[in-house]
């Protein structure tokens, strides 16, 4: 099938006020997360731009997710539309959720201000000016080349930012993120436009227990403390773990640099009295202090040596400190996920990066993870990468924004590649 790429490219130029518009009408509806604000409004207002356009559309409430309710439903949209003849099926999917905006703004988070060649707010970048940019270059596409074979799906799902349980994950176990269905997946998250996201690190959550006795504040020699027992976990982990975290070094091209590394965050620490209490507190000795870690890991690494790292130092704690006693639960588990570089749609985006804008494609795995687990894990789905317009270092941070000539850029690789796969052209 041939294409008239400079036809195409030019439609997607024409498309730039709409383009511009689409983005900032997201922008206004705050679907903030957590709650979850607004998902219904937020998926009915895609469902129904792309009905107008031939799309089937679908609506799928995460009935029973995580956070779900009457008044906050975890509300999905998937759009599809077949083409003029069998072949492939491409799907967009964007996540419709934003974080809260938080302080230190000189925009109106949630009123997608256009400043010069910028729209700023909450999810501009992050990623409503992607999830605007893949329906563009599909709408574009269509309009060039109606009789396409195989089929476009474009998707909006509720609750990446707190897992996906309520979006994708929900999805994938319900057979939409796989094959027969689907084929290729593209998530326009924020890395860059010139740049191919062929997966992420693994996570490990966990929650780290110290136990004490209680005893009168004034007299703790009595007692047992807690909070000094973590004191000598963060002594053992700053001593011990940390220097040997900062020796581990991927193969996967991780940005930014640091994390090529494994890496650990202490996320929280509680010891003492109930978390939330504002008065003068009761003399006591801790009998408990409790830690979380956000432990990121390697695609070299296993997670049973990950979390044996960690619990080897605690059991030398237990033999060598005394009175040492801990506990230690599971919160939270992904597996580093990554792509092929040459799976199709890896090579259908970087060759339409390098028609769109003259220059090789980075490949690129992101440090913290996103829906491609789910899509990976649950779906087992291997065509899948992020490719999308914004900063990702923009992502989350006040003053978010996205540039419009990168969110046009970005709609003509995805245009393209789109193109490419369901007709089945890879190069
Ligand atoms: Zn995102």
């Amino acid at each position: 099938m041939n294409l008239d790429r400079d036809q195409l490219f030019a439609r997607i130029d024409a498309k730039r006020d709409e383009l511009v518009t689409l983005t900032c009408e997201l922008v206004r509806m705050p679907t903030v997360n957590p709650p979850g604000e607004g998902y219904t409004e937020c998926a009915r207002y895609l469902g129904e731009r792309l009905e107008a356009r031939g799309f089937a559309t679908q609506y799928v409430r995460a009935e029973g997710a995580v956070g779900d309710s009457e008044r906050y439903p975890r509300m999905n949209v998937v759009c599809r539309r077949e083409g003029a003849a069998a072949g492939p099926t491409v799907h967009f999917n964007s996540h419709i959720d934003v974080v809260e905006p938080g302080a230190g703004w000189h925009h109106d988070p949630f009123a997608a201000e256009v400043v010069g060649s910028r729209i700023y707010g909450r999810g501009t970048c992050d990623m409503k000016g992607g999830l605007a940019a893949s329906v563009i270059a599909v709408e574009a596409l269509l309009e060039a080349s109606p009789a396409l074979p195989g089929s476009i799906e474009i998707s909006g799902t509720a609750d990446e930012e707190s897992g996906g349980y309520g979006g994708v994950a929900y999805l994938a176990e319900r057979g939409f993120f796989s094959q027969p269905r689907v084929d290729h997946v593209i998530i326009p998250e924020p890395l860059n436009k010139d740049r191919v996201c062929l997966g992420h690190r693994g996570v490990w959550w966990a929650e780290i227990e110290t136990l004490g006795r209680i005893a009168h504040g004034s007299m703790p020699f009595l007692g047992d403390c807690a909070v000094r027992h973590m004191g000598a976990v963060v002594a053992a982990f700053e001593s011990q773990l940390f220097p040997r975290l900062a020796q581990k070094h991927t193969a996967m091209p991780v940005v930014p640099d640091g994390a090529k590394s494994s890496t650990l965050n202490f996320n929280s620490m509680h010891g003492g009295l109930a978390e939330g209490f504002d008065g003068l507190p009761a003399p006591l000795v801790p009998d408990s202090c409790r830690m979380v870690i956000d432990r990121r890991f390697l695609i070299e690494e296993d997670l049973t040596d990950v979390k044996a790292e960690v619990t080897g130092i605690l059991d030398e704690l237990r033999s060598s400190r005394a009175h040492f006693d801990y506990r230690i639960r599971d919160l939270f588990e992904v597996i580093p996920s990554m792509t092929e570089r040459s799976a199709d749609v890896v090579v259908s985006v970087a060759s339409a990066i390098e028609a769109v804008l003259d220059r090789t494609p980075d490949y690129v795995v992101s440090p913290g993870t996103y829906d491609q687990k789910h899509i990976d894990r649950i779906g087992r789905l291997g065509n899948c990468i992020a490719y999308g317009p914004g900063i990702l270092d923009l992502a989350h941070q006040p003053d978010e924004y996205v540039a419009i000539d990168d969110m046009l850029d970005s709609a003509k690789v995805m245009a393209l590649a789109a193109h490419n796969l369901l007709t089945g052209v890879t190069a």
